[in-house]
């Protein structure tokens, strides 16, 4: 299948953050103070990366998010995203439709959530280019090396055809 790029979902999929206030105040471990969050990379987020840029596509952030929250955390935990490869709550609600029906998106929500339905409108995907990925809520972290095999399936037709 043609893949022209590769869109990450941020929060749940490679990080997570609470408001401190929420949390009793206090940084918890593993955790790191951006503004008026605690947030926690996802330990898998950098192999998840890896194997998405190994296609050689380029690789863009899609949150729904505002981009400034977005960008911040992308160079807080070093994801190595540039300014222009962040699309954020600003963008999608711009109106346009169909961005990118090459492109793939790997998220945690079910395909069918309206908000992931809402991002799937804006690139111009169906389901078959949706990667769901179990959703990541801070530590103690799931089992990350499914989470990686997982998305390898998911990239390995997208990968084979290129
Ligand atoms: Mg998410």
């Amino acid at each position: 299948m043609r893949l022209t790029s590769i869109f990450f979902d941020l929060d749940e999929t490679l990080i997570h953050s609470v408001l401190a206030e929420e949390g009793g105040g206090e940084c918890p471990a593993g955790a790191t103070v951006f503004g008026p969050y605690h947030s926690w990379m996802r330990p898998c987020a950098f192999d998840l990366l890896k194997a998405a840029r190994s296609i050689g596509v380029p690789t863009f952030l899609c949150t729904t998010s505002e981009r400034r929250y977005a960008s911040g955390l992308s160079k807080l935990f070093d994801l190595g995203f540039a300014e222009n490869e962040i699309l954020g709550y600003e963008h999608l609600t711009s109106g346009q439709t169909g961005l990118a029906p090459g492109a793939v998106l790997i998220d945690d929500m079910e395909p069918g959530h309206e908000i992931a339905q809402f991002k799937r409108q804006v690139l111009g995907i169906g389901t078959e280019r949706y990667c769901q990925l179990p959703a990541f809520r801070g530590r103690p972290p799931g089992d990350e090396n499914a989470v990686i095999q997982s998305l390898n399936a998911f990239l390995r037709p997208f990968r084979n055809a290129r």
